[in-house]
């Protein structure tokens, strides 16, 4: 069976048993949380957290991206957040390529033009998780007042590091 398969049957099964369908919008713990799409990574799990509770941004690497921000920008001004974690992770799949060597695969591969296809691969994790705090501090619609974490999520030990804040 397929994942969709399995999927469709596992919502069947958690729709039965829902009591959660009187949520509002706004997550009731005022927090936003831009991490990676690591499948290691559940971030209910290890920040304690559950339904409607917190804004979850993923996308590869943790990347505070321009779209990454729209997200920040609505959490914060339209949604009521208060306090925004980044959290990059051990293990990451983006520390393991570079831009160069995907564009010219992708080229190959697929007979586009790759050269401006950015996949936004890094080397130093602590400089990356330094640099997304920047990037969402610098945002002149976040306001000031919100504290800007940066995080390290250990796949080997389930533990954070705190490693910024601005
Ligand atoms: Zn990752």
């Amino acid at each position: 069976m397929s994942f969709y398969q399995e999927a469709l049957q596992a919502n069947a099964r958690y729709a039965e048993g829902f009591r959660h369908g009187d949520l509002p919008t706004p997550p009731s713990r005022k927090a936003a949380v831009l991490t990676c799409m690591d499948a290691r990574l559940m971030p209910d799990q290890f920040l304690g957290f559950g339904i409607g509770e917190v804004h979850v941004i993923r996308n590869a690497g943790a990347l505070a991206t321009d779209d990454a921000i729209r997200s920040l920008v609505i959490s914060t001004n339209l949604l009521g957040t208060r306090e925004i974690l980044v959290i990059a992770h051990t293990g990451c799949g983006m520390l393991t390529f570079r831009d160069e060597e995907v564009q010219k695969q992708l080229q190959q591969q697929y007979g586009a033009d790759a050269s401006g296809f950015s996949l936004h691969a890094f080397h130093d994790l602590h400089e990356s998780v330094r640099k997304q705090v920047q990037r969402v501090r610098e945002c002149p619609f976040i306001a000031k007042d919100i504290p800007v974490y940066g995080l390290i999520y250990h796949v080997e030990t389930g533990r954070l590091e705190e490693v910024t804040q601005a």
